[in-house]
């Protein structure tokens, strides 16, 4: 009887720090819990007074019109992908076009359309300077005048001494118009003198940038 009274005991004691076991684990997990919703608060709490300075990356906010996908890089023309060498090529030869009277700056633009086909254009200026349009604006005019109204690259080529020409602010938020989202925009610099067969050097540098790139705060109504 005694021994039976000792395995008891045993048994109860064994029993109480079993007890006392899954107690401790289910503290822990509820304090691990309370831990992580202390977190949350604590981020929602920095999020909403902001951090000491009071500025935030920009790219933490929610409320960008849209963000930027594309990388924008510099590449040897060579190196380039046969989508980007081509849609040069074209600006080229449509820059050969350009009716630049006044400026004697000839521009050339190519832009693709979703389905592979591709549009070029050249600027074209006007006596009364206004009525001129850009290379750019000349070629998305043509292709969406023939019903193509989605693109999905573009190139823009024109010689200038200090480097790289960039399209104008009225272009750039034409293109976004037709891009529907970030698109590359190959930038190439022609030919310091134009010849009748205009060609790209493998290691001309081009500029590979994106719509979102050169327009990141667009205008939008959202829909
Ligand atoms: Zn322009």
């Amino acid at each position: 009887m005694l021994q039976k009274r000792k395995e008891l005991k045993k048994c109860i004691k064994c029993l109480d720090d079993l007890q006392k076991e899954v107690s401790k684990r289910k503290t822990y997990k509820r304090l691990m819990n309370y831990m992580e919703q202390l977190q949350e608060l604590q981020t929602e709490v920095d999020k909403r007074q902001g951090p000491q300075d009071g500025r935030y990356s920009i790219t933490e906010s929610l409320k960008l019109p849209h963000p930027i996908k594309l990388p924008e890089y510099t590449i040897r023309f060579a190196d380039l992908d046969n989508c980007g060498r081509e849609l040069l090529e074209d600006a080229l030869n449509a820059r050969c076009n350009a009716y630049v009277p006044y400026s004697k700056f000839k521009v050339g633009a190519a832009f693709r359309t979703k389905c592979g086909r591709v549009f070029t254009g050249c600027n074209i200026e006007n006596v009364a300077l206004t009525p001129g349009s850009c290379a750019e604006r000349t070629a998305l005019v043509k292709g969406i005048s023939e019903g193509f109204k989605c693109y999905d690259a573009g190139a823009v080529v024109a010689y200038h001494e200090s480097g790289f020409t960039t399209p104008c602010g009225v272009c750039r938020q034409f293109i976004n118009e037709f891009a529907k989202t970030d698109i590359p925009i190959y930038i190439g610099q022609a030919p310091e003198v134009s010849s009748k067969l205009p060609a790209f050097n493998d290691d001309d540098e081009v500029l590979v940038t994106s719509i979102y790139h050169l327009l990141p705060h667009s205008f939008t109504v959202f829909k």
